[in-house]
């Protein structure tokens, strides 16, 4: 490494934000730029450690400790060369991923964390500015055509693979353009969809061919795409939210936060005039504490909500790594979001117990009482505090409790895939129960990160690389030096 002691020298920092106050005004993402001298202090910090456990904190293996390097020396070629050899979206996890490898930077040990993730966003964009990224046109095609479903990041990342292997790949899309939930489900706050644009028209120029507006199983047949293509990708995500089985649930006003999430990315993007769920003046509840539920919490607060409280069945976490979730772990500790801060009330070891309405029909309020958690014989469970039962206001309600998994529209049957019990396809190494059908991303491994889908999508592409050309020069992780559990059962 070019900087020594840069560790020492110099405090993890980040870009500013703007002030939440201004930032609620718009979708508009929320940092300022920072300069290129801090970030090169940043890219210093990184120290050489030696056993960088930062490549198995990401999903992705992303060779961290060299394009740490390559900044600090202001090779940006490099640095993108590096970056790209794992990641074919750096732009994307560069701005949203929740940094794992960030969880598990050996500097973490007893300091804050190099800033990877904030790199990591640089490089690309530099590389952009520089023209460092562009058009790559396979030399060679292998006459072999694949159709690829759904165009979130696990469908992208397998369709670049697969295009760049000499592949002509056809990416089918129900939704009006390509991204997934990157477009149609993660604020723009967090990630403005011109990025997106940006790789696509690469993409495409590429060769990559883009279907939108078509929902296989719908507008086409699983059988023609059967018939017309030699192999088929499915990575139509886990669209199936989990519901929640609570009396006044079918109360007006009640609604799972991806009808309101995803119809105000069509609202900014000029494909909708108005979102037809208006949290402005309302008090809004969000049931659910992860990343869906403060996206909620992020786009009701700029639609003028009254008030905004978010509920979490389990107990507050610690602000600090417990003993027994040490470093390298994932930090099970309280995350507070650009969201969070941006204003909301957040209630913890909560159990929702019931709607109630009005003789319109709206919801009205919700009758909650406080839990405590206990643990026994190693299992949790909670007891409701007794008197602790209220009804707040409410509203407007989000149901942000998750997905159960692939959507239930019969899509994996007309392709002849399997199921397991818990509802996600039977899998190994990619490979789904039909012959010439994979499987990438969340429809694969159940709801996860862009990181994961990114990840899936290349290890997809190698599998049908090698079904299709009896083996692949593509890129692809050491599973055993990752210890992923990739055979999710039942397919030999
Ligand atoms: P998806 O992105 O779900 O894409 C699947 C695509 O398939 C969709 O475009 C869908 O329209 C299409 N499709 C479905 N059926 C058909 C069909 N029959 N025919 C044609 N097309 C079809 N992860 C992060 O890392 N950071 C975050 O900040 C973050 N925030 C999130 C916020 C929200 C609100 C949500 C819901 C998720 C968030 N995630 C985040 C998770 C992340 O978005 C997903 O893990 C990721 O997008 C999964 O990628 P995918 O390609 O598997 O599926």
């Amino acid at each position: 490494m070019g900087a020594k002691q840069g560790f020492l020298e110099f405090k993890r920092e980040t870009p500013v934000t703007r002030d939440p106050k201004e930032r609620v005004g718009d979708y508009k993402e929320i940092y300022e730029p920072m300069s290129e001298e801090a970030l090169n202090h940043q890219a210093a910090r990184c120290m050489d450690c030696g056993v960088p456990f930062c490549h198995s904190g990401c999903p992705l293996g992303n060779v961290i400790p060299e394009f740490n390097d390559a900044v600090y020396e202001e090779d940006w070629k490099s640095a993108i060369e590096i970056l790209k050899s794992t990641n074919n979206f750096p732009e994307f996890t560069g701005r949203i991923c929740p940094a794992p490898c960030e969880a598990s930077c050996v500097l973490g040990i007893n300091k804050d964390p190099v800033a990877i993730e904030l790199i990591e966003k640089t490089i690309a964009e530099k590389a952009y500015e520089l023209d460092l990224i562009h058009a790559k046109i396979p030399e060679k095609r292998t006459g072999k055509r694949v159709a690829v479903i759904g165009s979130g990041p696990a469908g992208l990342a397998a369709a670049d693979q697969l295009n760049q292997a000499g592949h002509e790949v056809t990416v089918f899309e129900k939704g009006s353009k390509p991204g997934g939930l990157l477009r149609y489900g993660i604020p723009d706050f967090k990630l403005e969809k011109w990025v997106i644009d940006r790789r696509l028209e690469i993409m495409a120029e590429e060769g990559v061919i883009f279907s939108c507006d078509t929902e296989v199983g719908f507008n086409i047949k699983a059988e023609n795409i059967l018939s017309n293509y030699h192999a088929v990708v499915l990575a139509t995500g886990a669209a199936q939210p989990r519901a929640l089985n609570i009396p006044g649930n079918d109360l007006k006003g009640v609604h799972f936060a991806m009808d309101f999430l995803g119809k105000q990315n069509q609202v900014i993007s000029g494909e909708l005039d108005k979102n037809p769920i208006d949290a402005g003046g309302k008090h809004v509840l969000v049931i659910g504490g992860g990343d869906t539920g403060s996206d909620c919490i992020g786009t009701s607060n700029r639609h003028g909500a009254a008030s905004i409280t978010q509920l979490e069945l389990l107990p507050k976490p610690p602000q600090k790594r417990k003993n027994e979730n040490p470093w390298p772990e994932w930090p099970m500790t309280l995350r507070t979001s650009s969201s969070h801060e941006e204003g909301a009330d957040r209630l913890f070891s909560i159990l929702t117990k019931e709607f109630v309405g009005n003789e319109k029909g709206e919801v009205t309020g919700l009758k909650l009482a406080d839990i405590e958690w206990k643990a026994e014989g190693g299992k949790m469970y909670f007891e409701e505090v007794p008197g602790t039962e209220r009804t707040i206001p409410c509203d407007l309600a989000f149901l942000a409790i998750g997905y159960t998994g692939p959507a239930e529209d019969g899509l994996l049957e007309a392709f002849g895939v399997k199921r397991l019990e818990n509802s996600l396809p039977k899998s190994k190494n990619y490979k789904s129960s039909a012959q010439g059908v994979f499987l990438a991303g969340d429809m694969r491994r159940g709801q996860s990160l862009v990181v994961w889908a990114i990840s899936e999508g290349r290890e997809a592409a190698v599998a049908v690389d090698e079904f299709l050309m009896g083996t692949s020069s593509l890129p692809q992780k050491d599973e055993s030096y990752f210890h992923v559990v990739d055979d999710l059962e039942g397919v030999d």
